[in-house]
C-alpha cells in the first residue's frame, strides 16, 4: 500500500492537513504515537484565534482561519464552540501603551479590523477590567475563540469522511531517501511508502528533521495553564496583559463558550524542554496576575492546571514549505503559542503545495515563514 502524502502528526497542524489534502482527492496517511487526534499540544491550547499579529503571512494565515471557523459549523455540521468575542489587549503602562499604538498604525496597514481605545472606551466594551491605572487598550472584535479539541476532533472526522487514514500509536522511526527523494516512512509498526512527508510533529519536530540530517530550529518551551468552575457569561474577549510580572512575560484569560476562565502566562525566563509535570509557582504568579486586570476573578473556584508545550523558534514564526535537502519532504513547524489558531489556514495552505495548486496570494507566506530564511527578525506578538 503506498500513500501520496504521509502526515507525521495528528495535532493542530496535521489534522486539518490531512483534511484538505484528501479533499483534493490524494491518498493520505497521517500517523501519530499517541492514542488519538489532538493528544500532542493540541489540547494544552486554551482556544484563542487571533489575527491581530505583527507579520504579514500570520495575518493572512488568521484571517483565513477566522473565516474557516465561523462558517464550520453551517458548512461541517460541527459545533467547535467558536465565538466571535475579540481579543483586547490592556494597557497600564506608557511602555505597553506606546507598543500597542505602534502595532495598531501597522495592523491597520495590513487591512485588520483592529482600533486604539482609551479607557472610558474599553471599560465599556470590558466593564469588569481593573479601571485603577488603565491608560487603554486595543479592541479586535473579529478575534475569537474555539475549542481546539473539538476543532481537531471534527477535521479527523471529516478527514476520515475524505478517505484519509490514521494510524495512532505508531511512532515515525525512520524516513527512507533515495536519489535524495523521499521513498517511505517508517515507524515502529510498519513502512508506509510514498513520494511526500509533510512534518507536522510541533514540538518534536526537530526529531524529524534529525532523521534525514535536517535541523530544524523548533524547540519545545513549557508553558503551563488552568481553567476554573463554569459561572454565567461576563467576559467576551479574550484578554492580554503584555506587561512582564515577576516569573512572567505576559499573561492571557479568556470565558469559554462553557463558561469557565481559562487561563495562561508566558513564564520568563522561558522554561525548555519536554517535562510536561507542571509546576507549583505556576498558580499564585498567575492569579496574582489575572485578578489584577479582572478583580471580579477573584471568587471564581480553580479547578485543574497543566503543563503543554509550545513549538518555539528563534523568531517567533513558524517554518512552513517545502526542505531543500530533501525532496518531497515538506514542514509546517514551529507553529509557537499559535497552532491552533494557523493550522486550519496552514492545511488549506498545505494542500494546495502538496497538489501544486498554489495561489499567488500564497507566496507571501511562503515567502516569510520559509524553512530556509535566516531568522534576523522577530515577531512582536508571539
Ligand atoms: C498552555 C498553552 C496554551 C496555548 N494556547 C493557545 C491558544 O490560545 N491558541 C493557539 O492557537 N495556540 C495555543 N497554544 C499553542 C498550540 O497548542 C500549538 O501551537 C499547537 O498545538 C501546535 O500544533 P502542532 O500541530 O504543530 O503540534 P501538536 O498539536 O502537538 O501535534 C503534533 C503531533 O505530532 C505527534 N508526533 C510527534 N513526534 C512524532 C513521531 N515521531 N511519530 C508520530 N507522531 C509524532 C505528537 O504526538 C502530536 O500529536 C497553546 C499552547 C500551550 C502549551
Amino acid at each position: 500500500m503506498s500513500y501520496d502524502v504521509v502526515v507525521i502528526g495528528a495535532g493542530s497542524v496535521g489534522t486539518p492537513t490531512g483534511f484538505y489534502l484528501a479533499k483534493q482527492g490524494l491518498k493520505v496517511l497521517v500517523i501519530d504515537r499517541l492514542p488519538s487526534p489532538g493528544q500532542g499540544s493540541n489540547k494544552a491550547a486554551i482556544g484563542g484565534v487571533r489575527a491581530t499579529h505583527s507579520d504579514p503571512a500570520k495575518i493572512r494565515l488568521g484571517l483565513r482561519t477566522i473565516e474557516i471557523l465561523s462558517r464550520f459549523a453551517e458548512q461541517y455540521g460541527y459545533d467547535v464552540e467558536w465565538r466571535s468575542g475579540g481579543y483586547v489587549f490592556v494597557a497600564y503602562r506608557p511602555q505597553e501603551e506606546k507598543i500597542l499604538k505602534d502595532l495598531v498604525a501597522l495592523q491597520r496597514s495590513y487591512g485588520l479590523d483592529i482600533r486604539w481605545c482609551g479607557a472610558e472606551e474599553l471599560l465599556r466594551i470590558v466593564p469588569d477590567l481593573n479601571p485603577e491605572g488603565l491608560r487603554g487598550g486595543t479592541y479586535s472584535p473579529g478575534d475569537g475563540h474555539c475549542s481546539p479539541l473539538l476543532l481537531c476532533h471534527a477535521y479527523y472526522e471529516l478527514a476520515k469522511r475524505e478517505g484519509a487514514e490514521f494510524k495512532f500509536g505508531e511512532e515515525v522511526v525512520g524516513i527512507e531517501v533515495h536519489n535524495g527523494r523521499v521513498r517511505a516512512v517508517r515507524t515502529t509498526q510498519g513502512v508506509y511508502p510514498t513520494a511526500v512527508v509533510i512534518n507536522a510533529a510541533g514540538a518534536w519536530a526537530a526529531h524529524i528533521g534529525k532523521l534525514l540530517g535536517v535541523d530544524h530550529p523548533v524547540y519545545p518551551d513549557c508553558h503551563e495553564a488552568g481553567i476554573t468552575e463554569p459561572v454565567a457569561p461576563f467576559l467576551a474577549p479574550m484578554i492580554v496583559d503584555i506587561r512582564p510580572g515577576p516569573g512572567s512575560a505576559n499573561c492571557y484569560f479568556h470565558q469559554l463558550a462553557t463558561g469557565q476562565i481559562a487561563f495562561c502566562i508566558t513564564p520568563d525566563p522561558p522554561i525548555w524542554g519536554e517535562d510536561l509535570r507542571e509546576t507549583s509557582a505556576f498558580l499564585p504568579q498567575v492569579a496574582r496576575r489575572i485578578i489584577q486586570v479582572v478583580p471580579r476573578l477573584a471568587g471564581i473556584r480553580v479547578r485543574r492546571t497543566w503543563r503543554g508545550l509550545y513549538p518555539m523558534t528563534p523568531d517567533g514564526l513558524p517554518l512552513v514549505g517545502w526542505v531543500e535537502e530533501v525532496r518531497g519532504y515538506l514542514v509546517a513547524i514551529g507553529l509557537c503559542g499559535q497552532g491552533v489558531m494557523l493550522g486550519p489556514a496552514l492545511g488549506e495552505l498545505l494542500a494546495r503545495l502538496v497538489a501544486g495548486l498554489v495561489l499567488p496570494e500564497d507566496q507571501v507566506v511562503l515567502h516569510s515563514l520559509s524553512p530556509e530564511r535566516s531568522f534576523e527578525r522577530a515577531e512582536a506578538l508571539r
